[in-house]
């Protein structure tokens, strides 16, 4: 068997930890050729001690010095990288076949981009940068000969659905649609007078996953899923007429694909990332990482039902901006990381986050973004003119 060469950028975080948890499994399989992280340096010395990579990247210059120090007192030589360029390199190395793209938010455009440059295969949590980049994006991966495997849970099921041949980008043969489930997030059934009463803990506090805070919010608001839309559109070619969002609260069904014979293919599971991400690392084989058994009896009822795109308008808007295309994805992904930073710094209240993103919508979403720089800048002028009206309370 071959051995896999892995970049894992993120790996400090939720999905990078899970990934490590299944790589740490199967040693004969993986070789862990390069970690990433931003401000967790002690977290990412560890696994550096654990999985002795050959590159590690971390933010600035200051922490690459202590890592670096902290690494060559063990006898440990991995080198030590910093900042957006060491995360490009990082996902490019000649050593590295797989990347694991699970940086948060816009800043994993770059490196992800990377690794699609460099015709890896790619695996791909960090949605923000499929949303960002939309056509942009999926014609890099056609043209540099990369492979995208899904990773976000429901993407990873429909992919595991549809048949084993057809490949990510193109409106596969005889699928009427798709369904993206959601959980429905922490506030699934709690009033709409009191959502302007939440707060950030309570937002991070999901029914049944462990997910890093930014998207733990996301799925509070439902604008997870509507990245989530956004992504399925651009992964597997489908108009957002054909996806549906249905809310089902289990989180045991991930999501279901509907072929024009009435058969409906659902993929079932614990709700675990450790499940989509070894489907992904093992692809197309099955590899075993030690979870139960899914005990459906004991589980009981798998219930579902419709979004209310009333309390939680993020959905809608998201929606609407696939539908509007050019620079519209774009506004919606970087008004939506501002405005939970600052719902998460408590200075924004959890309905002012679809709030803050339907004004940006409503004065940049027209702009268009038919080229990279175009999309760079329409990121950064919406994050500017998201931090002014923040600033000054309009
Ligand atoms: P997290 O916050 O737990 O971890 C984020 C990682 O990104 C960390 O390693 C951090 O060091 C790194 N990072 C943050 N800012 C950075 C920057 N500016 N430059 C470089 N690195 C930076 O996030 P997560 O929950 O693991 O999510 C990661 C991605 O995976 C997100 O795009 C999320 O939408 C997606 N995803 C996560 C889950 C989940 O269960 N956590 C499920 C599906 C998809
Ligand atoms: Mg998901």
């Amino acid at each position: 068997m071959a051995v896999t060469g892995l970049c894992i950028l993120g790996a400090t975080g939720s999905v990078g930890c899970s990934t490590l948890d299944v790589v740490a499994r199967h040693p004969d399989r993986f070789r862990v050729v390069a970690l990433t992280a931003q401000r967790q340096v002690e977290r990412l010395l560890a696994q550096c001690r654990q999985f002795d990579p050959m590159v590690a990247v971390v933010g600035d210059a200051t922490a690459a010095r202590w890592l670096q120090q902290e690494l060559a007192a063990g006898g440990i030589k991995t080198a030590v990288l910093h900042g957006p360029d060491g995360l490009t390199q990082a996902a490019a190395l000649p050593e590295v076949s797989t990347v694991m793209a699970a940086i948060v938010g816009g800043a994993g455009l770059m490196p992800t981009l990377s690794a699609v440059r460099a015709g890896k295969t790619v695996l791909l949590a960090n949605k923000e940068s499929l949303v960002m980049g939309g056509s942009l994006f999926m014609d890099e991966v056609r043209r540099y000969g990369a492979r995208l495997i899904p990773i976000d849970s429901e993407h990873n099921a429909i992919f595991q659905c549809l048949p084993q041949d057809s490949s990510v980008g193109l409106d596969p043969d005889g699928v009427r649609r798709v369904l993206l489930t959601a959980s429905g997030g922490p506030f699934r059934q709690l009033a709409a007078e009191a959502l302007a009463h939440v707060t950030p803990e309570a937002a991070c506090a999901h029914p049944n996953w462990v997910m890093g805070r930014k998207i733990s919010v996301d799925s509070a608001t439902l604008m997870n899923k509507g990245l989530e839309v956004i992504e399925a559109h651009w992964l597997f070619g489908l108009p957002a007429e054909r996806i549906e969002v249905v809310v089902h609260p289990q989180s045991v069904v991930h999501s279901l694909v509907e072929y024009v014979d009435g058969s409906v293919l659902a993929q079932l599971g614990h709700p675990d990332m450790r499940t989509p991400i070894a489907h992904a690392l093992g692809w197309p084989e099955r590899i075993d990482i030690g979870l139960p058994m899914l005990d459906l009896i004991q589980i009981g009822q798998l219930t579902f039902e419709a979004p209310d795109q009333g309390r939680f308008p993020a959905l809608r808007l998201a929606y609407e901006a696939l539908t509007a295309g050019g620079g519209a994805p774009v506004v919606l992904n970087a008004a939506n990381e501002i405005a939970v930073a600052a719902f998460l710094d408590d200075r924004l209240p959890f309905p002012g986050i679809a709030a803050l993103i339907e004004r940006a919508l409503q004065v940049l979403g027209s702009t268009p973004a038919a080229c990279w720089d175009a999309v760079i800048e329409l990121d950064d002028r919406t994050r500017a003119a998201c931090a002014v009206w923040l600033g000054n309370g309009t």
